[in-house]
């Protein structure tokens, strides 16, 4: 990759490329009948680069989604709604955000009834979806109002929220009623539902088809197999939601970065950020529908918390040079604060005497029956950290921040030394070397593509291996096990095997 030489002829020359086309690749709208070659609603859909990445030798895959229509928010009758205020304590999206405390616009409830859903399974022949207009898969978790009515027919209704768009324009969007029926029907349907009796559309709701690369074709850096220097990130990749394509930016546009300047990639692993389950899930298994991160893909979900994103990543910022030192010497001592004070909740033992049994009462906790640690009792549901400072005066010392940690870390205790366990094990089993004559095709249970890829790339550990996509954590298990069993057999004396 040496460029771009855009549609006017004009060439940009770079040494990295990031592409990040969104839903533009051959995009093509639907709206009931009506087809149209756009990459968003009114914008021109990107067609040439489709067809001259398939030139370039990438397999292409097609997806689609779809959207709700708006509403004009001086049409709603808001009178006859529910109102949903916003969060008390919102959560700041980083750290350095301080005094975090927006004017919060609520949103408001509404539900869909029996009348819409006769009218949308009138049209059914008229949705793209079920005339067979569109194939390609759309993402699970948001199906259109048409495909929720059709395939949840015993649903009497279905939730809708009207979400204020931005704060400065009244214009509202119908989260719930993605569809593509005809413009019309879409009328119809706004019309049949509490308090949007007399709503003005001012967008409607329609799918588009568009084309994405199987991510199997990238490497962990997002930079693609194929073509040295050229990276993909986004929706292009078969992902869909906004968070999904902000962190493959990230990640694109760090390592492309990194390169330039000769170091080493940055790759987030699944037991340190969900964007690391993320990149492993697209790059190793690919994706046949459009892919949203779930915490549940997530077998670490548990250390993977938002409270702590700072303490489990701020190695990697200060080594990216976004984290000054003396934050970073601050921060490892906040590390290191909170491990001491686990250890010494861990070794305090809470006997069930009458002063503690009062004190507990006092304070209105449930009493101890047994003999137990300091972790046990600051883990409790409802137990205040004050009770416990009353006993250990050194907790009194931390600050609020040190304390939830502790108090989340202690509510967690026992599932997350379990993970720490697997993520170990995990790591241990990485190392395990695999001979460069290993018959992969005796280790029945691999599955034929994953021992193809076996046989081709051979590669000389576990870790290798689970970098080749298409390799999955289950495809490592299975080969460990041969592993082993290939060592013990070759250790036994030969008449005996
Ligand atoms: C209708 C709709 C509703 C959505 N609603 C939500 C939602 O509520 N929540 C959520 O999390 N996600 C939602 N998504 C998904 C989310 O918007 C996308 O997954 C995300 O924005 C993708 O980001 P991206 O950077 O990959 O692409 P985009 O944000 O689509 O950006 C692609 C950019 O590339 C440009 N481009 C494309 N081709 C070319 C070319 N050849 N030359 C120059 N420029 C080009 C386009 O102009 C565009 O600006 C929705 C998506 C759609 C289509």
């Amino acid at each position: 990759m040496v460029g771009v030489k855009s549609a006017l002829g004009k060439e940009y020359r770079a040494k990295k490329v990031i592409l990040t086309t969104g839903t533009f690749l051959q995009g093509l709208v639907h709206i009931g009948t009506h087809q149209s070659q756009n990459g968003r609603f009114g914008e021109s859909a990107s067609v040439a680069l489709s067809l001259n990445l398939a030139d370039l030798g990438f397999e292409m895959g097609r997806l689609k989604t779809g959207t709700c229509p708006r509403l004009s928010g001086a049409s709603i009758d808001f009178s006859q709604l529910e109102a949903h205020g916003g969060d008390l304590n919102p959560p700041k999206f980083s750290h350095y955000t301080k005094d975090f405390n927006p004017t919060q616009l609520p949103c408001f409830i509404t539900y869909t009834n029996e009348s819409t859903h006769a009218l949308i399974r009138q049209n059914f022949h008229l949705a793209p979806m079920f005339s067979g207009q569109i194939e390609s898969v759309g993402p699970r978790y948001c199906p259109s109002i048409e495909d929720k009515v059709y395939r949840f027919h015993e649903k009497e209704r279905h939730q809708l929220f009207l979400e204020p768009q931005t704060r400065s324009c009244s214009e509202y969007y119908v989260n719930g009623l993605s569809t593509s029926l005809p413009f019309e029907v879409q009328e119809q349907v706004i019309h049949s539902i509490k308090g949007l009796e007399h709503a003005q559309i001012t967008r409607y709701g329609y799918a588009i088809e568009y084309d994405f690369i199987p991510p199997t074709q990238l490497k962990r850096t997002l930079e693609t197999r194929q073509m040295a220097n050229l990276y993909l990130a986004g929706q292009i990749n078969g992902t869909t939601g906004y968070e999904e394509a902000a962190a493959q930016g990230l990640m694109a546009g760090i390592n492309a970065c990194l390169s330039l300047q000769n170091k080493p990639e940055l790759v987030l692993h699944r037991d340190e950020a969900y964007i690391g389950v993320m990149v492993d899930d697209l790059v190793s298994k690919g994706t046949q529908e459009p892919y949203r991160m779930f915490t549940s893909r997530a077998e670490y979900r548990l250390l993977l918390r938002e409270d702590n994103a700072r303490l489990r990543l701020g190695a990697h910022t200060h080594a990216l040079g976004l984290m000054d030192d003396t934050e970073y010497t601050e921060l490892c001592a906040q590390k290191e604060q909170i491990r001491g004070a686990l250890e010494r909740l861990k070794q305090t033992a809470i006997t069930p005497t009458k002063e503690v049994l009062k004190r507990l009462k006092d304070a209105n906790q449930t009493p101890i029956n047994d003999k137990c640690d300091g972790v046990f009792l600051m883990g409790r549901e409802n137990f205040s950290p004050d009770v416990l400072s009353e006993f250990l005066g050194f907790l009194n010392t931390l600050e609020p921040f040190i304390l939830e940690q502790i108090k989340i870390e202690c509510k967690y205790h026992d599932y997350i030394a379990k993970q720490s366990v697997s993520i170990a094990k995990m790591a241990q089993m990485l190392n395990t070397p695999i001979p460069l004559d290993f018959d992969y095709k005796k280790s029945t249970g691999l599955g034929l593509e994953a021992c193809e890829k076996l046989e081709k790339f051979r590669p000389k550990s576990l870790f290798e291996a689970s970098q080749i996509s298409g390799i999955t954590p289950a495809n490592l298990e299975v080969l460990q096990l041969y592993l082993h069993l290939h060592q013990k057999l070759k250790k036994m004396p030969h008449e005996s095997r």
